[in-house]
């Protein structure tokens, strides 16, 4: 005789014994067959049932007397026997005749969960004993051990005889098949589901452990926890319902604490995983409806601390209404993740439905409705793996959406770089010309006060002179000298707020076309007359390369007449008499057909190339000397070029020393297209810088 102390409860859908053979009024007949052709074979069927008695072997002849016939496997207070309660003992009886070819074969019974304590024979053998059987609580113990015993079919046709007795629990008598094979049938049966039971503990427990790894480096994640003691409870639950893995490694826990434990468990397990389910989704109803679960879990929890299994087992159905109306919430929710189209809603709603159908197998297996087995450690596992690449898919997500955030955040940087390089640069640039103007502006202060001083103490001489009768009083000559100065001053400060205004953009050009040859023809004219003062000659040259076409430019006559005759009367200034001053008009000009050129070329003192670049500037003196006449203030250029560039032109200077200069200045011809007439002069026209 050979007593395996194995795990045996659960046999998987995959290697479900073979159940062909019936058994019938407690008799099972394989005499036609080889055990080990088909084997194993699940020993559910008809067996014989003798109601609060413990039969002996020895009673062999009255086994038929008093006897009910019972459908194994099931709880017997679900038989509806009048007499039968959940509460007692009994006997159960099968007679199984095989083929003589068996003799002297070694064969196996595998027996699971018998609620709640069992004697065994065979042909009046003993063979096993799980527990201590008794008439009442007191003199029983209860075990319950999946059990593997071993032995040899010595005769054709021998009986199975079973005491049971259950003072303990909810369950009671054969509520589990029993599997009968050769020694190999029921060892690899065993060998598979240990092996698949390990894979199943294995998997929920590193899915566990690596959420709560996740948790330990992230704390702030509760997602995270919840999941790995959801992952825990189920583990440990699965090791303590099928192979009973939990007490081959805690064989000292007695059965009141294990039978505890696999309802805490079970209860922790949903309870964490309602606390995950509320942090991952948003809606408040659904949390306050998880809240009250959670509730009932914690105090339905205490209670199960707190009574005895006989008890507790006995609120099965509570757990199980509870377990339902929390799966279809559950469920609930994942349906409107679908319908508002959630991350992963699909993949969350089909791990759920996978699962929600082995809670429903096991709901009916476990209250003897169907004889399927126990699915929900596959479903969870399923469930769980679902639910941890939703949480693997959430975290990459969040990677992606760092490194895409930090990619963004280095591009910003660079183009933050640039643009503040560039800002640097143009601020730098408009510094620099904030302090040449500065400079500029202290240069023309100074130099107005420098202008404005010398006539000044011309003044305050010759009327010290005349206070201190130095000069008779009725001399005029230095009274018309102070006029003068007086009126040179008033010049120079006009001629600088006129400057002032140019510079300013303020100003506004009255434009209009003009015929530029009849204009400056006429300006010509005008100031032909004095020339004879100065006894000089005065002439006029135009090239023009169309002779009787008008030639339109748009201009503001009264400013570009200032220009011409700035040049006129400097050209004056500076030639000697008897020298000649010519007017050039080029129409258009060499450099640019869509200007016209305008040169005052005399053969007067000419300029030194080292002068020529700074001619242009305010107040400017060849050789370091000023000179001033109450047509001079030293700023008639400056105000000259202010309007020809106004104008789109260009003003300049070729000179020679000695020899004479050539002051020109060229404006924009107005070009008529496609019958439109197009400005050209405001298209070229720009500012000076300044
Ligand atoms: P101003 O009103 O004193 O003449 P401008 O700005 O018109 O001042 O001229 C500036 C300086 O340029 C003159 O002081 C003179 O030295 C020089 N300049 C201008 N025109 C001529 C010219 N035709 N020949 C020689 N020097 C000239």
């Amino acid at each position: 005789m050979m007593i395996v102390f194995l795990d045996n409860k659960t046999t998987i859908a995959s290697i479900m014994p073979n159940q062909d053979s019936e058994i019938k009024d407690g008799k099972l007949n394989i005499e036609n067959e080889i055990i080990a052709n088909i084997g194993p074979i699940k020993l559910d069927g008809e067996w014989l049932f003798f109601w609060d008695r413990f039969l002996t072997p020895q009673q062999f002849d009255v086994k038929n007397e008093d006897s009910f016939i019972v459908d194994v496997p099931n709880n017997w207070n679900d038989y509806k026997i009048n007499e039968v309660e959940r509460y007692g003992h009994a006997t159960y009886l099968l007679n199984v005749k095989v083929n003589e070819a068996d003799l002297g074969e070694v064969v196996s019974l595998y027996i699971p969960n018998v609620a709640t304590a069992y004697d065994l024979w065979i042909n009046g053998e003993h063979l096993v004993s799980s527990g201590k059987v008794g008439k009442n609580r007191k003199e029983m113990k209860p075990h319950e051990h999946p059990e593997i015993i071993t032995f040899t079919i010595k005769q054709s046709e021998f009986d199975v005889l079973i005491h049971v007795s259950n003072f303990h629990q909810r369950k009671s008598g054969l509520w589990n098949s029993l599997t009968f094979g050769t020694v190999e049938q029921i060892n690899e049966l065993k060998s598979k589901n240990i092996l698949l039971q390990s894979f199943v503990v294995g998997c929920i427990l590193i899915i566990g452990f690596y959420h709560l790894v996740i948790f330990y480096y992230r704390t702030t994640d509760l997602s995270a926890l919840f999941f790995a003691i959801t992952c825990f409870a189920i583990g440990l639950r699965t090791m303590i319902l099928r192979e009973k893995l939990f007490f081959v490694v805690f064989p000292q826990i007695n059965w009141e604490i294990g039978v505890t434990i696999e309802y805490l468990a079970a209860i922790y397990g949903i309870l964490f995983f309602l606390l995950f389910i509320m942090r991952e989704i948003a809606f408040e109803k659904i949390k306050k409806i998880n809240i009250v679960f959670v509730f009932l879990l914690l105090f339905y929890s205490l209670f199960v601390v707190f009574t005895p299994a006989r008890i507790f087992t006995n609120t099965y159905t509570f757990l199980e209404i509870l377990i339902f109306l929390i799966v279809v919430t559950i469920i609930s929710i994942s349906i409107y993740g679908v319908k508002m189209k959630f991350k992963s809603a699909y993949l969350n709603l089909f791990g759920l439905f996978v699962l929600a159908l082995a809670v429903l197998n096991d709901l009916l297996f476990y209250s003897n409705k169907i004889s399927t087995d126990e699915f929900v450690s596959f479903g969870m596992l399923f469930y769980l793996f679902t639910q941890s690449i939703r949480l693997a898919r959430r975290s990459a997500k969040s990677y992606e959406r760092n490194e895409k955030l930090s990619k963004e955040l280095q591009t910003l940087n660079t183009l933050l770089e640039t643009k503040v390089e560039k800002r640097t640069k143009e601020l730098q640039i408009v510094n620099t010309k904030l302090r040449e103007m500065e400079n500029a502006r202290r240069r023309l202060l100074a130099s107005v006060s420098h202008e404005l001083n010398t006539p000044l103490t011309f003044i305050q001489g010759y009327v010290k002179a005349m206070m201190d009768g130095v000069v008779p009083k009725e001399d005029s000559t230095y009274l018309r000298a102070v006029y003068k100065d007086t009126q040179m001053m008033a010049r120079m400060i006009e001629d600088l707020q006129e400057l002032s205004t140019l510079e300013s953009g303020q100003f506004t050009f009255q434009l209009e076309d003009v015929d530029i040859r009849l204009f400056l023809r006429q300006l010509y004219e005008e100031q032909r007359p004095s020339f004879k003062e100065f006894d000089l000659n005065f002439t006029y040259k135009e090239q023009v390369a169309k002779v009787n076409i008008p030639v339109v430019c748009s201009i503001d006559p009264i400013r570009i007449k200032q220009v011409f005759n700035n040049l006129i009367v400097n050209a004056q200034k500076f030639t000697p008499a008897g020298g000649i001053v010519t007017v050039e008009v080029e129409i258009p000009a060499k450099e640019n057909e869509n200007e016209i050129k305008v040169s005052v070329i005399d053969t007067g003192i000419g300029i030194d190339k080292h002068d020529i670049p700074y001619i242009f500037e305010r107040f400017y003196k060849v050789n370091g000397k000023q000179y001033y006449s109450e047509k001079g203030s030293g700023l008639g250029l400056v105000i000259t070029k202010e309007i020809v560039e106004n104008h789109g032109g260009e003003i300049g200077v070729m000179s020679k020393i000695m020899e004479g200069s050539s002051f020109y200045f060229t404006l924009p011809i107005k070009e008529e297209n496609n019958g439109e007439k197009k400005n050209n002069t405001s298209s070229r026209r720009r500012r000076k810088d300044s």
